[in-house]
């Protein structure tokens, strides 16, 4: 069985990365099918080249050249080139292919800014196989579209369609080594469109879960997930494994290691994964599973997520009123509003949404609506909240964990605003006021880690 190998921008910034990341394709013959991202930052102060293709082409949107922009993307692709030793003129045809990304019709903004966002992990694939037929290694680039990963016709945001799985099995067959662009697909129009940002993590579960890998290795610059963010919490420890559940929870509040759509076609298809560090690839680094071995531990890491608000209502016998709820989620609903949690009482209500999806236009309108459809007794939003998660499986068969939880937060004075735990008993969720976010997860962390 093969396995899917993905490298991160950071992996693909330097020759010297460039060099390293061909040095881990071959030394491993089960790595045959390999995605890369477009090439990321040398330096803190550094510019990934997918900003610098965006800028461009946010710059031609707006009437102007983005000549200099592009032409900065284009450096970095001979920087690299030279460095590796190879011949100048291999540049050539990258040099030319993002001039003429740039210079094609505009007419479709959607779509022109998708062909210029591509285009970074595109020639980066084909850098990287020309790179390994340079070192005698069969490998071959191959496009997307003739891959068959067909998408949703959403620029900036799209979602694998379920026929395009049958369509990439095949890769498998292919002899050599396949070097596949990560972050765009095509529609069913043929146009080039891209998933979110950092979706080459996408592109390679979706490779993972059609060939169904051994393990899908995501390359990056760290050596594990950590059990908290680093920046809050001194040398947090390294999640040596932990569940698909797990790092589904750990990613939506925060956890960027690993982009959270990229767990589903992973998690369907049961393909562990195994995030690992390119600048140290000895290192186990963390693998997801569907099961941990390792059930004793209770609690794997503790999150954080920031800016959120909350609306919260209260009507007299609000629970004997149905659809009361439902009325509700449907004025969310109708202002294209995603909710996150419904905490609820007998009398009352909250509904938990990012701040950035209640503007305060549609604040306005929301709460006019509930006013007029729910008539509660009592209204208001609170901005400026944050929810902490302290995720685990092992919290299901383990007595104790809420008090030790909701001990340590009274131990560093944060007042709790609320707590929910899902029915599958993987976190436990609480919400405080955002000044409090850093104590609070270094004294949940202190509790379950020190
Ligand atoms: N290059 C793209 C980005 O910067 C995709 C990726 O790196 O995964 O978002």
């Amino acid at each position: 069985m093969l396995k899917v190998s993905k490298f991160g921008g950071s992996s693909l910034a330097t020759a010297e990365q460039v060099r390293r990341v061909c040095d881990i394709i071959t030394a491993d013959p089960k790595r045959r099918l390999i995605v890369v991202s477009a090439p990321g930052k040398r330096h803190s102060q550094d510019i990934k080249v997918t900003d610098l293709l965006i800028a461009a082409a946010s710059e031609r949107l707006a009437g102007k050249l983005g000549a200099s922009e592009c032409a900065e993307a284009i450096e970095r692709y001979r920087s690299i080139v030279s460095e590796l030793g190879l011949p100048t003129k291999s540049a050539d045809p990258i040099a030319s292919d993002l001039t003429e990304r740039l210079e094609s019709s505009t007419a479709d903004a959607d779509l022109y800014m998708d062909t210029m966002k591509a285009g970074g992990e595109d020639n980066c694939a084909r850098l990287i196989a020309e790179v390994l037929q340079a070192r005698d290694v069969e490998a071959h680039y191959v496009n997307p579209k003739d891959a068959g990963l067909l998408l949703s016709d959403e620029p900036g945001n799209a979602q694998v369609l379920p026929e395009a799985y049958g369509r990439l099995r095949s890769l498998q067959e292919r002899p050599g080594i396949t070097i596949f662009p990560g972050f765009f697909g095509y529609s069913k129009q043929g146009n080039v469109v891209t998933f979110s940002r950092g979706g080459s993590d996408i592109t390679g579960a979706i490779l993972a879960g059609a060939v169904r890998a051994a393990v899908y290795e995501n390359f990056t610059d760290v050596d594990s997930v950590f059990a908290a963010n680093p920046s809050i919490v001194k040398q947090p420890a390294p999640i040596a494994e932990l569940t698909y559940r797990e790092m589904r929870e750990l990613s939506y509040a925060g956890f960027s290691v690993f982009h959270d759509e990229a767990l589903e076609p992973v998690y369907r298809a049961q393909v562990p994964v195994n995030i690992k560090n390119t600048n140290n690839p000895e290192a186990a680094g963390t693998l997801i599973v569907p099961n941990r071995t390792s059930s004793e531990i209770p609690i794997v890491g503790i999150a954080a997520m920031d800016s959120v608000c909350c609306i919260y209502l209260s009507k007299y016998l609000m629970n004997r009123e149905i659809g009361f709820g439902r009325r509700l989620l449907q004025i969310l609903e109708a202002e294209d509003i995603s909710f996150e949690h419904v905490p609820s009482g007998i009398d009352n209500m909250s509904v938990i949404i990012r701040e950035e999806s209640l503007t305060l236009d549609k604040e306005k309108r929301v709460i006019e609506q509930i006013r007029q459809t729910l008539a509660p007794e009592d209204i208001y939003v609170e901005r400026g909240l944050s929810l902490v998660m302290v995720v685990g499986e092992g919290m299901r068969h383990t007595i104790g964990i809420a008090a030790r939880a909701t001990g340590a937060l009274a131990g560093a004075s944060v007042n709790i605003e609320m707590i929910n735990q899902g029915s599958n008993e993987v976190s436990m969720m609480f919400g405080i006021k955002s000044k409090d976010m850093e104590t609070a997860v270094q004294a949940l962390y202190a509790e379950f880690f020190d």
